[in-house]
């Protein structure tokens, strides 16, 4: 997964490094008590907790699994920090001013902890597998320090009993969504100039084929109808002499709709392009990081491919999908970027297209290679190449969702509607992120004209709705 899926210029809703309070999920629903901001309880809970969720998914995904944990251990989640008695914040290491902002929550939980409302907090994820973790645990009386690879140890935290060591990916993902997160593999084998995974969530480990398939099984006939395949390479996937092309492919046949995050070109294979294609239950997106359109800068960032490689990928899928979207992350500012590499980027963002993009002004994480070298543009240059970067994506962008006004469209709707805006968010096949008048649930499916477009989002006129789903074919058995 590229460090840069933080920061999001295009098509869905920007998430930046803002704390996600998971309660405030969709998949949650409204509070069941607005007034005392209850989200959800435990079995006759008399005690309570509050997750924290910081970054990407990968986090959101572990926070759902220790938010089962805290459940089973008969606590009802709450938002606020001062309604919890105990508090878990899963972190993200991806910039600097993450850990900053990290900091003013501990404060906060330092203080609460003095004067008795919060009796205990846990620092996981990967400030908690960092080096600087130790420092924080002394400086703010961290009660619990977890990194990625021990999450089970939250369970002794929480008053369950002591879990044996397990690899993450053996813990089952949340049953009974609408959609769910699956991960298939975790860490990475690539030493990206500026990425701190290597070093906080380890190599690459994959998890057999059979397991992810019955979990995605269970998971479907639990009523999840969107299983997103999760890894931080997720095309690297592979088990004695299966491929990702091949788990992808009993994927789409397991569950109705499937996606799959985050990609990387040297893995990416065309048979896999093309099968996004031809499988009817896979939504026809494609994010697959490219970080620079320089081959000095590739280079220099250690990514393993050139952008010629990047540009045939691109025109595979692009044959083969023809109504799919496609998603990138671009790094700007990166230490030795030269107006000349800018150019290339600029020219790359040109020939691609992109739907999206995310794109992110590169800043220094101890403990990478980047942060220690030099030639740093400066800061002014940064921006004005961002502002440049993200003006051709946009334009692209928006180029490419007015050619969707006018289609009649199946839309997935991922969140129901707001009561103040009127809209419900929900996705295209094409996987365009749309503004729909609906008030169905999330999960189902409706359909409806694209009335107007913008450069993120599609807009549609009022809907109805049908049933959608893309029936797997029979499990083989
Ligand atoms: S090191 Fe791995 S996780 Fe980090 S950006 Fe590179 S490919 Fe992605």
């Amino acid at each position: 997964m590229s460090s840069t899926d933080h920061v999001q210029y295009a098509n869905q809703t920007a998430k930046s490094i803002t704390p996600i309070p998971l309660s405030s999920k969709p998949s949650f629903g409204a509070p069941e008590d607005p007034e005392n901001s209850w989200t959800r309880s435990g079995q006759g809970a008399s005690k309570t907790a509050c997750i924290r969720t910081f970054g990407c998914q990968m986090n959101v995904h572990d926070s759902d699994r220790m938010r089962r944990m805290i459940l089973d251990a008969g606590y009802a989640e709450v938002n606020r920090y001062e309604d919890a008695d105990i508090v878990v914040l899963n972190t993200c290491y991806v910039r600097e001013n993450a850990v900053d902002r990290v900091r003013g929550h501990l404060g906060e939980l330092s203080r609460l902890k003095r004067e008795g409302r919060v009796k205990k907090f846990a620092l996981t994820g990967c400030i908690g597998a960092s080096g600087e973790s130790r420092d924080l645990q002394r400086q703010f009386g961290i009660d619990l320090v977890l990194g990625t690879h021990n999450t089970y140890e939250l369970a002794e935290f929480v008053g369950l009993p002591g879990m044996e060591e397990t690899h993450t990916p053996e813990l089952p993902g949340t049953e009974g969504e609408h959609s769910a997160f699956v991960t298939i593999m975790t860490g990475c084998n690539y030493k990206c100039s500026y990425c701190v995974v290597p070093s906080v969530r380890g190599r690459m480990s994959c998890r057999p084929m059979e397991n992810i398939v019955d979990e995605v099984h269970g998971l479907v006939s639990t009523g999840t109808r969107y299983v997103t395949l999760l890894g931080q390479t997720v095309d690297a996937w592979r088990e004695s002499g299966k491929r990702f092309c091949d788990l992808l492919e009993r994927i789409a046949e397991e569950a109705p709709r499937v996606w799959f995050t985050t990609s990387h070109p040297s893995n990416m294979e065309d048979r896999t392009l093309r099968l996004i294609g031809e499988k009817k239950t896979l939504v026809k997106k494609l994010h697959l990081p490219v970080q620079s359109g320089s081959d000095r800068m590739l280079k220099i960032m250690h990514r393993g491919y050139k952008s010629e490689r990047y540009r045939r990928k691109i025109e595979v899928f692009r044959k083969a999908v023809p109504d799919g979207t496609l998603s990138t992350d671009i790094i700007v500012g990166h230490p030795g970027e030269t107006e000349h590499d800018h150019e290339e980027t600029l020219r790359l963002v040109e020939d691609c297209r992109f739907d999206s993009a995310y794109i992110f002004k590169f800043s220094p994480r101890r403990g990478t290679e980047a942060a220690e070298l030099p030639g740093t543009p400066p800061e002014r240059v940064v921006q004005r190449r961002f502002v440049e970067v993200l003006r051709a994506v946009e334009q692209n962008a928006f180029e490419n969702n007015q050619k969707k006004i006018g289609s009649t469209e199946e839309i997935y709707i991922r969140y129901g509607r707001n009561p103040e805006e009127g809209n419900a968010i929900g996705e295209t096949w094409s996987g365009h992120a749309v503004h729909v008048q609906t008030n169905a649930p999330p999960g189902t499916y409706v359909t409806a004209r694209i009335g107007s477009a913008g450069p993120h989002v599609l807009y549609a006129d009022p809907a109805e709705a049908n049933s959608g789903d893309r029936a797997p074919r029979e499990r083989p058995r």
